[in-house]
């Protein structure tokens, strides 16, 4: 069959939110990064398991038949090194990837350097100011932890890109819309508030079992962490009830310098593994809000497992990105034969119950907008009141590169111990000027 040309349509449509865009109207067009390794979709875990690289191929490709990659620029990522992963994850952790022999292991730690190489130069892209919306699709694998892997993540790529964007920005809000908790993340920045976690989750007999609605964050982080606990079912016009509320009123209190969305695609509907149901307009409503703000935005992908899907998803967000609207008539492409029998680009909600009642979702929605008139506003203006260091700024850029990783994550309230931080917020504040090299 013969590739015919994709219809975009402009994006007067895609008007997003009605809140204000201080920076320009919503319409304005983004300069949009799109990191993508070509040998990404070879990587197997193996006959059976559910995680399969090739979805981040086949979402690509019909980025590609759209005529998307015209509208952005397009980059393979360099390879994360381990000196990129130690920055979070443990020694032994990292000897231990680079060491592993059986073939899952390894393919999955070669996926890993891949998928943490493009986060990290997303980050780079928005922190030279070189961006406003960095994509990787092949990031968002939350839930990795420090010493250990965890749900298909092995090392946790979002973490690692949000440290690399603190360099430059004072305040990073993490977004996580994947079925699952976000959990290696929220519990890498739990007791600072210079990274505001928030995610929306099924919670109840599901993995990882975290992210109850009283989990909020500790010491100087708390009311930094915001839990969304959600029930089977969850439909666009619920999710969405509760995403743009939440989310607006984080905006407004927290005023991230940089925003964060993972976009876990195993909150579709009819997911192998997940049980709320999205549409991919839905899913994508939550990116279309957060890009109305005009905040540096990197979009990472995450779980998803019904991979025609994913696919779809994460093509149409790309576009949503680009700022066009793809036609729903699917082009032709190598992968074509997935998107049978219909051939379009949108799927339809399934016919199943939304377990979660109008008053339970007004109950958290209240309780979380309580949690968020808690915190500080705009936390971290007081350091701009500390008397300037004598130090140069060049001094303490290095001081911020060899500061001890754990200081940032490891559980325990570093408001004990404020000094050990002092330089590298005062290095934040010397580099929040608009001239960002390196
Ligand atoms: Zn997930």
């Amino acid at each position: 069959m013969p590739a015919s040309p994709p219809a975009l349509h402009g994006d007067s449509s895609l008007g997003g939110s009605s809140l204000p865009s201080p920076a320009a109207p919503d319409a304005r067009k983004r300069r949009v990064s799109y990191f993508y390794e070509p040998s990404i979709g070879d990587y197997y875990y193996g006959q059976g398991h559910p995680m399969k690289p090739h979805r981040i191929r086949m979402a690509h490709n019909l980025v590609v038949h759209y005529s998307l990659h015209r509208l952005m620029e397009v980059s393979r990522p360099f390879p994360a090194s381990a000196a990129d992963i130690r920055r979070f994850h443990s020694d032994d952790y990292v000897d231990f990837l680079a060491s592993v022999t059986p073939q899952v292991l390894a393919a999955s730690a070669s996926a890993a350097n891949a998928s943490a190489g493009g986060s990290i130069g997303a980050a780079v892209k928005l922190n030279r100011g070189d961006a406003d919306i960095a994509i990787n699709w092949a990031g968002g694998l939350h839930h990795a932890k420090k010493c250990e892997a965890s749900g298909f993540c092995y090392v946790n790529d979002i973490v690692l890109g949000i440290l690399e964007l603190l360099k430059f920005h004072r305040r990073v809000l993490y977004v996580d819309i994947d079925v699952h908790h976000g959990d290696g993340v929220e519990e890498a920045f739990y007791t600072t508030d210079r990274v505001m976690t928030v995610s929306f989750h099924k919670y109840g007999d599901f993995f990882p079992g975290t992210g109850h609605i009283k989990d909020v964050g500790f010491g100087a982080g708390k009311y930094y962490a915001l839990n969304v606990p959600l029930n089977d079912g969850m439909d666009d016009e619920s999710f969405r009830g509760l995403f743009r509320p939440l989310i607006s009123k984080v905006m407004e209190v927290y005023q991230p310098d940089a925003v964060v969305l993972q976009c876990g695609a195993d909150s579709l509907a009819g997911d192998r593994l997940g049980c709320f149901n999205l549409s991919v307009r839905g899913h994508a409503d939550c990116l279309r809000f957060l890009r109305s703000f005009n905040v540096p935005l990197m979009v990472l992908g995450g779980g998803g497992y019904t991979i025609r899907n994913v696919a779809r998803c994460w093509c149409y967000e790309t576009a949503v990105a680009v700022g066009v609207e793809p036609d729903n008539k699917l082009p032709y492409s190598e992968y074509y034969e997935y998107f049978g029998p219909d051939y379009v680009l949108h799927i339809e909600p399934k016919n199943i119950e939304n377990k979660n009642s109008p008053s339970d979702l007004e109950k958290i929605r209240n309780v979380l907008l309580e949690h968020i008139s808690r915190l500080q506003h705009a936390p971290s203006v007081p350091f701009q009141e500390r008397p300037p260091k004598t130090e140069s700024p060049e001094e303490e850029d290095e001081e911020m590169d060899q500061r001890p990783p754990c200081q940032l994550w490891n559980g325990e309230g570093y408001d004990s111990d404020p000094e050990v931080l002092t330089p590298h917020y005062d290095a934040v504040e010397n580099h929040s000027a608009p001239n960002h090299e390196n």
